[in-house]
């Protein structure tokens, strides 16, 4: 590493050394310059004693013995007998003799530079000291952070944790386990969405043993350089034997583990040597070294059925979305050194973010924290979560954007109609609030609060939605006797909806009970190429049918119910013009208190 800087500081001198040497010969050449004419103005009245010619270079000195120098074309040839008609002295000199050195610099130094620069790089690819390191894996792969992680920062997915234990303990105490003639995994997969804490995973078993972590990205093998994965899947491994006991993580594999010939446009050779090299170095391998390696990804299903086979990535853990008391556990960690108020209660912002994984939760707590310091609080109340979860999940509120007033009423109608339905359905989960402040491309939004997570719905719960979500545009048309545009969303989400209950579930009368959806795997993976299923005209008429008619039925159940709940919907809707926002309790008082009177 020492010899960087000199070598750099030596190829800077050589270069000012040539600038200089360069300058130098060519302003050798002192005094002032004139122009030829002026010069042959000198020469005739006889001012001129002496004179130097080189090339078409003419250094000449005057009577008052001052010099000037001019340049003459190239081929002037009366100059020679004016001179000497004028008895002034003059010397021609070669333009070649004294420059011999500098034509050769001229003539050989790029050569000699290319030569040298092919001979420094080559020298930085074959090993030695190396400012880029090709081929070798880069030093940074040690993390030495990692080792600071522990379970005790990972929550909510207690399984996962559970099963990944055992490695902690071979790790720790690698001999406990061969005494016993153990034979523990070489290779563990884990595998989960984008943000549910793999990476965390990793460096927390790390953390739990005190070894070493090697952490290298798949996208990292696949370098420009043919050949470099491969090396670099060499030394990532030699170097980790070195340093056993240790853990060598391997982010997002399918980056280089996808499986080989996929793809449309034929296969990478580059990154099929590299999965090559990594399969040979997990065969070479025996987990009672001391070494374990963890890769992870969100695509198994791409991985190349080769590496998850047994002795290589043959333990899979599935890391999944934490569930409510999961989330409440990762809230409690991420807002450990966060000053909260008392009213912030965890359980609650869990229970209101479904389907957020670690990473969001992360986001969440940490977006919340800026908000509360942007208003200059003292601490962070629960109107900050509020407000970074909507954030977090619907873009930010748009609060400068002016809406008419027309505009806006029907708005509150639209979220009042979706609010009402909500409300009063039982199958669908209770309002949380509603507001008409726009929010990312929203112009107003009705939330929902799940009381618990859902891992399935049943048909009666998924055609109320449906409802719910038909109650917007049914106000629409019910009050103002017109459409907005405004429904356009929920127009294709009901429709999605609807598809999937005929076509995933089938729950449609017609149809029955057949799958009949298009597979969700991207075509460019090549190996679903063919498989899409073929449906017959008159199957994908009925399709159509069906779907439309679950929309309508929807519609129109949706239209009676606001129909019935009018004086609610009116109220609703003007308390949501005054407002803006208002709560699912409210809500449910302006209903309870209609249904007394
Ligand atoms: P992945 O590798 O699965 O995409 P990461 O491990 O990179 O996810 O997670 C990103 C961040 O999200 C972590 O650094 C951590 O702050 C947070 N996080 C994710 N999952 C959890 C979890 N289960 N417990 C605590 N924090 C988590
Ligand atoms: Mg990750
Ligand atoms: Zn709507």
């Amino acid at each position: 590493m020492q010899n960087i800087p000199k070598n750099v500081l030596l190829l800077i001198s050589i270069i000012v050394g040539i600038v200089f040497l360069y300058t130098f010969s060519s302003r050798s050449v002192t005094g002032n310059e004139i122009s030829f004419s002026d010069f042959m103005d000198l020469v005739e009245s006889g001012q001129m004693v002496n004179v130097t010619i080189k090339g078409n270079q003419i250094r000449g000195r005057t009577s008052a013995q001052e010099d000037f120098v001019t340049n003459s074309p190239r081929y002037y040839r009366e100059l020679v007998p004016e001179l000497y008609k004028r008895g002034v002295q003059f010397k021609i000199e070669s333009t070649e003799s004294n420059s011999f050195l500098f034509a050769l610099l001229t003539s050989w130094l790029p050569i000699v530079l290319i030569i040298g620069v092919w001979i420094f790089f080559m020298r930085q690819m074959q090993g030695g000291n190396k400012i880029m390191g090709f081929g070798k894996s880069r030093s940074k792969m040690l993390d030495e952070d990692a080792k600071r992680y522990t379970f005790a920062d990972v929550a909510g997915i207690e399984e996962s944790k559970e099963e990944l234990d055992e490695i902690v303990e071979f790790l720790k105490n690698p001999s406990k386990f061969e005494k016993l003639g153990g034979k523990i995994p070489t290779g563990v997969l884990l595998v989960g969405e984008p943000g549910t804490g793999k990476t965390l995973l990793a460096k927390a078993i790390a953390g739990e043993a005190q070894v070493a972590f090697f952490n290298i990205s798949g996208s990292d093998f696949v370098e420009m350089f043919v050949g470099v994965g491969a090396s670099r899947v060499r030394d990532l491994f030699s170097q980790a034997r070195e340093n056993a006991p240790g853990i060598i993580f391997i982010d997002e594999i399918d980056a280089v583990g996808r499986h080989r010939g996929a793809g449309l446009g034929g296969g990478n050779d580059e990154r099929e040597q590299t999965l090559n090299q990594l399969l040979v170095e997990l065969d070479g391998f025996d987990g009672n070294e001391g070494v374990i390696v963890i890769a992870a990804t969100n695509r198994p299903d791409v991985l190349d059925s080769a590496l998850t086979r047994p002795g290589r990535f043959d333990r899979q853990v599935v890391v999944p979305k934490p569930d409510i008391n999961g989330r409440h556990k990762i809230l409690g960690i991420h807002t450990r050194e966060l000053k909260l108020d008392k009213d912030v209660d965890l359980k609650i912002i869990a229970q209101a973010t479904p389907g957020f994984t670690g990473a969001d939760l992360a986001n969440l707590a940490n977006e919340s924290a800026l908000i509360a310091a942007r208003q200059n609080k003292k601490n962070i109340g629960m109107d900050d979560f509020e407000e970074a979860r909507d954030k977090v999940m619907m873009g930010k509120e748009r609060r400068s954007m002016v809406i008419p007033d027309d505009e806006k009423k029907t708005t509150a109608y639209h979220e009042a109609g979706h609010a009402i339905i909500a409300a009063v359905l039982e199958e669908v989960d209770p309002v949380h609030k509603v507001t008409i402040i726009p929010r990312g491309r929203a112009l107003g939004l009705t939330m929902l609060l799940p009381e618990e997570d859902k891992y399935s719905q049943n048909e009666s719960q998924l055609r109320g939605v449906l409802m719910m979500m038909m109650g917007g545009r049914a106000a629409e048309e019910l009050i103002f006797n017109h459409f907005t545009t405004g429904a356009s969303n929920d127009l294709e989400r009901a429709t999605a909806l609807a598809n999937r209950i005929v076509c995933n579930w089938g729950m449609s009368e017609d149809i029955g009970p057949i799958h009949l959806a298009a597979s969700q795997e991207e075509v460019f993976l090549g190996r679903d190429l063919m498989r899409k299923r073929n449906i017959s005209q008159t199957l994908a008429n009925k399709l159509d049918k069906e779907i439309s008619k679950i929309v309508n039925t929807a519609y129109s159940k949706a239209m009676t119910m606001l129909k019935e709940n009018i004086d609610n919907l009116h109220k609703v809707a003007e308390r949501l013009v005054q407002q803006e926002t208002i709560t699912g309790q409210e809500i449910l008082d302006i209903l309870h208190g209609a249904t007394q009177t």
